[in-house]
């Protein structure tokens, strides 16, 4: 595990943090697990704490990991518990961040495995071909499903996303299974190729 440093929260462009580190985005549906997978995967940060209820401002939080890169904690999304001028936000600040950003090296989409595919995983992955930036799904909270259960949740993410397998990776946060797997992943595979 390597060291992690809160370097800032931003909202728009104007407050991003110098561009001088490669970025590795995270985002996900609220309570997918992503806080818990950067944890798992950086260790405990101290970060400006953000409300979840609605009408508070989402942020995007910048850490830098270890000498080599940068993690970007995207605001969770979840159009159901949103109003009109949340969603609105929501979408400018990831497409401002996703279209802008020119130090964005690749894209981690992190999911509850008991969930599928929908529109709203679409869209993200809209954005990162539109960058042509690399791109992952990370399944979490797979220690809630039994053998027989995963085997039906695998088969549903590869048919409703019509991605191949090597897009998918699964993590249980809670019993550390794939999350050093997923870590060395990104580090071998994105970080160290540039
Ligand atoms: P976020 O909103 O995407 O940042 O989600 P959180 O990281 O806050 O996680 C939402 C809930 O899921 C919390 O109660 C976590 O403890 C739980 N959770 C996250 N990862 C796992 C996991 O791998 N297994 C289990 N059983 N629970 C998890």
């Amino acid at each position: 595990m390597q060291k992690a440093k809160f370097v800032k929260s931003a909202v728009w462009p104007k407050d991003y943090p110098d561009g001088g580190r490669p970025e590795i985005a995270l985002v996900g549906r609220s309570n997918a697990g992503k806080s818990s997978l950067l944890n798992a995967m950086v260790g405990p940060v101290k970060i400006a704490k953000t409300s979840a209820t609605p009408g508070k401002t989402r942020l995007i939080n910048f850490f830098d990991i270890g000498e080599h890169y940068r993690c970007v904690d995207l605001p969770g999304y979840g159009w159901a518990a949103r109003n009109e001028t949340e969603r609105t936000m929501w979408n400018d600040m990831i497409t401002q961040y996703f279209t802008i950003r020119e130090n964005l090296l690749g894209i981690i989409l992190v999911c509850d495995v008991r969930r599928e595919w929908t529109e709203d995983e679409d869209m993200i992955l809209d954005l990162a071909r539109q960058r042509d930036t690399r791109m992952r799904c990370v399944l979490t909270k797979i220690d809630k499903l039994s053998r027989a259960e995963m085997q039906t949740q695998k088969a549903l993410w590869l048919k409703t996303s019509g991605q191949p397998e090597e897009f998918f990776k699964y993590v249980s946060v809670l019993k550390k299974t794939g999350v050093k797997e997923f870590e060395d992943y990104v580090f071998k595979n994105w970080v160290k190729e540039i």
